[in-house]
């Protein structure tokens, strides 16, 4: 592990019971980790994670690292003050999005099992960026392997179902709106049910997809996104 303290940062209230993962968006890790040092850029994270593995310390576990700004998950805004955030390199959607190298992913799901023998995070707070704040951000994306990392034994992932269904989308209304909206804010997002599919709800679809159902990243809610909601539900 390489130090590269940075300045921002400060004090908990609670100890951390989330791990909330993120993709740099820069062109290079240098530009990133020069960033995430800066006391200006006001921004930071616990971890940086390069390509190559190599794994950056930034701010103790102990303290609140400024990484999810805005953000909302089961009711809480305070994302930071709840959560560990790591950042993978990655040059993002605005620069050439590309695959998670091996060694990158081996070095964070080494990383992860540390962090949880330190401090208890359930399965289901294992999140993306994205996940917390939909509207705002994309990382770490859709190339992310969640399902390796359950794998790992980090996370919730679940199989398809190959579920037919009329899709929902946006401008529809009703029941079927009102119960996917439902269960969307139960697992955790920001999807108050109103029965109207409208572009937060879009918005959130899109989110989810990112997460379990990433061939198809389009905020229509088909038979397969829904079964797949249920199927996050009951994990
Ligand atoms: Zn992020």
């Amino acid at each position: 592990m390489i130090s590269a303290p940075s300045p921002n940062f400060d004090n908990r209230v609670s100890p951390p019971d989330m791990i909330v993962l993120h993709y740099t968006g820069m062109r290079t890790g240098d530009e990133a980790l020069a960033r995430m040092t800066d006391a200006e850029a006001k921004v930071s994270a616990h971890y940086m994670i390069e390509e190559d593995g190599r794994l950056y310390s930034l701010v103790s576990e102990e303290r609140r690292a400024w990484h999810a700004g805005v953000s909302f998950w089961k009711g809480a805004t305070d994302i930071n003050a709840a959560s560990i955030g790591i950042e993978l390199v990655n040059p993002g959607h605005e620069f050439g999005y590309r695959a998670f190298p091996d060694a990158q992913i081996e070095a964070l799901i080494e990383l992860m099992d540390d962090i949880r023998s330190r401090w208890t995070v359930p399965e289901n707070r294992i999140l993306g960026h994205s996940d917390v704040a939909p509207a705002r951000k994309t990382d770490p994306g859709e190339l992310f392997p969640w399902k390796r990392l359950a794998q790992a034994g980090h996370g919730v992932w679940v199989e398809p179902a190959g579920a037919p269904g009329a899709p929902l989308a946006e401008g529809d209304e009703g029941a079927g709106v009102f119960a996917m909206q439902a269960g969307l804010t139960r697992i955790g997002y920001d999807c108050a049910p109103s029965g109207k599919f409208d572009a937060q709800t879009t918005t959130v679809v899109r989110a989810f997809q990112r997460h379990w159902l990433q061939t198809r990243v389009d905020g229509i809610a088909d038979g397969e996104t829904r079964a797949r909601l249920v199927a996050v539900l009951r994990a």
